[in-house]
């Protein structure tokens, strides 16, 4: 058995969605196959704002119906007029979503949230599956919160792997081909519950875990992974193969490659992910399995960009010991700071932190109560996993660097930003 996963960005319109079938065709496979497919194109993040307009003023309609016309033009693109039983099926799912929005008494965000946004991948999956059954390619969909069992901690459910894994072998029938959703799962009272943003590469994850499957494939718009990200580095090259422990250092150091969460599962058992294009199927891709750490060898780069540099000292000079750094600390996990980069001297502590909540002033008062504290807003942080002098060298050129790391496989810096 094997798994692919299909993101937004490959079922935005319909050429997507009849691009599905020519990946199945090309690869052969129709059968002894778990597709995991996620909301068409932003259709999450519509979703959002409804959840934002209901809350806010209970006027959500106007957006809902945008959602409502989006699919039935992809509708529209795949299926011959005379066809209804795909249309009256996605509006039996929005009519039940306004009906929940219309009884539903509780204001917890994260509930309201996750009993929301699920509905754009039942609508999606219930569109691929449709058409794929009209294309000769009989399926069989499944409603994966009877699936994947979670807790209820909406908007980012923790798996129950017991139950999960029973149910999933349960309902998946390994010799067919099975359309379900990504992202989504129930909670112990049945409630809908989101795995977290992105989520849908761990459900294919999961259930490669649960079936030990051969493969998951995810299909994107890129040849695989490559060794930075096109759209800041110059001359990019795809990587052919990362081991599961590569592929979690590039993750930890901002790569948005593939999430560890979902390499942990597939390391577990050895299973090989494959990041291939679905525009060329046939693509060699990027493997993450166990073996070489990084196939070709060649310097990895990573930036994290809007990053703060703070620089701390005792205020009489004294030594920064492990009693000011545990208080320091203590601090950034109280302002829910990200630490990337530390750096220290017997009298002074440099940090280099991401802002994500805004609580930078609120955590520098606090600290220069007793530190001295200075602080550069506006830094990158450049990584390059096994740089070579020629690949820092590039990567310095025309930029002020405020601090450079380098430990055995790994070179960090932080450069001001050029504003
Ligand atoms: N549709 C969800 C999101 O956009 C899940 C996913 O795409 O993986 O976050
Ligand atoms: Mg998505």
């Amino acid at each position: 058995m094997k798994v692919f996963k299909f993101g937004g960005a490959s079922v935005k319109n319909a050429e997507g969605v009849r691009n599905v079938l020519k990946v199945l065709e090309k690869t052969g496979k129709s059968n002894n196959l778990l597709v995991v497919v996620s909301a068409m194109g932003k259709t999450t993040n519509a979703l959002e704002e409804v959840v934002e307009a209901y809350l806010k003023n209970g006027n959500f309609r106007e957006k809902l119906g945008a959602i409502k016309k989006f699919h039935q033009e992809i509708i529209a693109g795949l299926f011959a007029e005379a066809d209804t039983a795909v249309l009256q099926k996605t509006e039996s799912f929005l009519n039940t979503l306004e009906n929940f929005l219309e009884h539903n008494k509780s204001s917890k965000y994260d509930f309201v949230y996750d009993q929301v946004v699920s509905y754009g991948e039942l609508i999606s999956t219930t569109i691929v599956s449709e058409f794929l059954e009209h294309s000769g390619f009989p399926n069989k969909w499944l409603d994966v919160r009877h699936l994947i069992k979670t807790d209820a901690t909406y908007r980012d459910a923790q798996i129950n792997w017991r139950d999960t894994q029973f149910e999933i072998r349960k309902h998946t029938r390994t010799n067919l081909l099975n359309i379900t959703q990504g992202f989504i799962g129930s909670d112990p009272n049945n409630f809908t519950t989101t795995l977290g943003r992105e989520g849908s590469d761990y459900t294919a994850a999961i259930f490669a875990y649960c079936l030990d499957a051969e493969s998951v494939t995810i299909w994107k718009d890129v040849p695989g992974v490559l060794n930075g990200d096109p759209s800041i580095f110059q001359n990019t090259r795809l990587l052919e193969q990362i081991s599961y422990e590569e592929a979690i250092e590039l993750a930890f150091y901002g790569a948005s490659v593939i999430h560890p969460k979902t390499l942990q599962p597939l390391q577990g058992k050895e299973i090989p992910l494959y990041v291939k294009s679905f525009l060329d199927p046939e693509g060699s891709g990027t493997a993450v399995r166990k073996g070489l750490h990084l196939s070709p060898r060649i310097p990895c780069f990573i930036v994290k960009k809007n990053q703060v540099l703070i620089s701390l000292s005792s205020l009489d000079f004294s030594f920064m010991l492990e009693e000011n750094i545990s208080e320091i600390f203590r601090l950034f996990h109280l302002y829910q700071i990200k630490v990337d980069l530390i750096q220290n001297s017997a009298i002074s502590f440099s940090v280099c932190v991401d802002n994500r909540f805004n609580n930078l002033e609120k955590l520098i008062q606090h600290l220069k109560a007793r530190f001295k504290v200075s602080y550069t807003k506006k830094v990158s942080l450049y990584t390059i996993r096994h740089f070579d002098e020629a690949a820092i060298k590039l990567l310095e050129k025309g930029k002020e660097v405020l601090l450079k790391q380098l430990t055995h496989n790994t070179m960090q810096m932080v450069t001001k930003e050029n504003i």
